[in-house]
This record gives C-alpha cells, sequence and structure tokens, in this order.
C-alpha cells in the first residue's frame, strides 16, 4: 500500500476528503484554490529552481507500507525544506505534510533536516521541527490512513468552515 504526502494532509484537513480522494473522485480541477496554488507554485517562485532541489523520496514501514514524497524545494546544504502555501485556513495540516517530509529524509539517512513554511501573499513564515512525539502522531496517523483506503465506508461529513473552499463541497452539501 503506498502513502503519500497529499494523504497525510488531506486526512488532517478531514479523513472524508481523504478517502474522497484515495478513492479516485477527484474534483481539484473545480477548484479556484488549487488553480490558485498551482499559479503560486508556477510564478512567483520560478527563481527558487535554480537555488534548490526538487528530490522524490520513499521508504518501507513494517514491508507492508510504501511512503512516498516529493519535495519541490530542498536546500541539501543548510538541510531545509522551503515549502510555500498562499493561505493558512489549514496551516495544521500544511505543518504534518512537511513534518511527514521531515521524517521521510530522516528515514533515508538525512537527519536533523527542519523546514520553512511560507505564506508570501499573507507575509508569514514558519519554522517547523520534527520531535518523538510528531513521529509516534505519523505512525498512528499512517496506520488510520491505511485503514481508511480499504474501508469501503466513506467517513461523516465535518461540517466545519472549511467545507466552503473545499473541492467536494457541491458533492458533501447538494442534498442540502
Ligand atoms: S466538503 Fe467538508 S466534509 Fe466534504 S470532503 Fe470537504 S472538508 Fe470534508
Amino acid at each position: 500500500m503506498n502513502i503519500n504526502a497529499t494523504l497525510i494532509n488531506l486526512y488532517h484537513v478531514c479523513p472524508r476528503e481523504c478517502w474522497l480522494h484515495t478513492n479516485g473522485i477527484n474534483m481539484e480541477h473545480t477548484s479556484d484554490t488549487v488553480y490558485d496554488g498551482k499559479l503560486l507554485h508556477e510564478t512567483s517562485y520560478s527563481q527558487r529552481a535554480e537555488k534548490y532541489t526538487e528530490i522524490e523520496l520513499s521508504a518501507t514501514l513494517n514491508d507492508e507500507i510504501t511512503l512516498t514524497g516529493k519535495i519541490d524545494f530542498y536546500d541539501a546544504n543548510e538541510k531545509i525544506i522551503h515549502e510555500t502555501k498562499r493561505s493558512d485556513k489549514v496551516e495544521e495540516a500544511h505543518e504534518w505534510q512537511i513534518k511527514y517530509y521531515i521524517w521521510l529524509l530522516e528515514l533515508n539517512g538525512i537527519e536533523n533536516a527542519q523546514a520553512i513554511l511560507e505564506y508570501p501573499t499573507l507575509r508569514h513564515k514558519s519554522l517547523v521541527v520534527l520531535n518523538d512525539a510528531d513521529k509516534q502522531h505519523l505512525l498512528s496517523i499512517i496506520s488510520a490512513i491505511a485503514q481508511l483506503k480499504e474501508s469501503d465506508i466513506c467517513p461523516p461529513k465535518i461540517n466545519a468552515k472549511i467545507c466552503k473552499s473545499c473541492s467536494y463541497y457541491e458533492l458533501c452539501y447538494i442534498d442540502e
């Protein structure tokens, strides 16, 4: 079974969104937020590609689960991941996605990496590090995602503020 950074992120936003995504129900093409994010990535930060490296990582957990992740901007000299996002509405999910990347680096023999999470449009940035408790949390989340992937039952709606900007909004609430 494969688990990637997108699933780690989505699970922290909404387990239902994670389930819909992992079952191939994708509506991101209808999401302005996703388009906006791609535009931010391709325009504002194109110069970063010259300075930092893009790396793809993988690791196997208990001979059962393959963990994968692609870091777009990695400073190999300083061991710092640079991650940019437009909105901080799901900042916690962003942080766990990045902690997952740091952990993947560690599983590949790169110890003590850190990350800078930036919201350029908000002029806000924060340092993200990984500790032992974070690793335990990631292990439990990976186990929960593995169960979710094997389940035929779609988790309940979360009825949260974030639903209004979710690409699955119509699918979730069309009958209400
Ligand atoms: S609309 Fe809300 S409940 Fe539905 S998938 Fe998105 S975040 Fe989850």
